[in-house]
């Protein structure tokens, strides 16, 4: 990545980080899941809330606090969940980890990852991709009570 694309992609975590997507109360959401990453100690409740009778996310949300990356990995997750299925969603936490793991190498999936590519940058810090999963983590955990939910 070039230091001008880097420097791109770092302006969207700040600007995540500074004016929060889902960041507030969600009344009525169908799943709610806290998750703390001890490393860094920057915690998170995500909540959903679904279309009714649907496997479709109308909402997600969150309240956190913790370090920029996280914050505005949560926001970005915020952006993208709604309208999504929860087979969609988990395809792109898929990929999202994948990016995470990546330590930098590799061409993430930009159609479905959309501002979540930011974080690309962050994989190469060993440290921060716990900060950077924490809110996808905890969207994983609302989708699994969803799916029982479902079934
Ligand atoms: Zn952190």
């Amino acid at each position: 990545m070039s230091d001008a694309l880097a420097g791109l992609y770092q302006q969207v975590i700040l600007d995540h980080a500074k004016a929060r997507t889902g960041d507030r109360e969600l009344p009525g959401a169908d799943a709610e899941h806290y998750e703390r990453n001890p490393t860094c100690g920057d915690e998170i409740t995500v909540r959903v809330v679904m279309e009714p009778g649907t496997d479709t996310i109308r909402e997600l949300a969150w309240q956190g606090d913790g370090c920029s990356i996280s914050m505005a990995s949560a926001s970005v997750l915020a952006d993208i969940a709604p309208g999504l299925t929860l087979a969609e969603l988990a395809e792109r936490t898929e990929a999202f980890r994948g990016m995470m793991r990546s330590k930098g190498a590799g061409e993430p999936d930009e159609d479905l990852l959309g501002d979540a590519v930011a974080f690309q940058g962050v994989s190469k810090f060993v440290m921060r991709v716990k900060c950077a999963m924490l809110s996808w983590v905890a969207a994983e955990a609302c989708s699994t009570q969803l799916v029982a939910k479902v079934r």
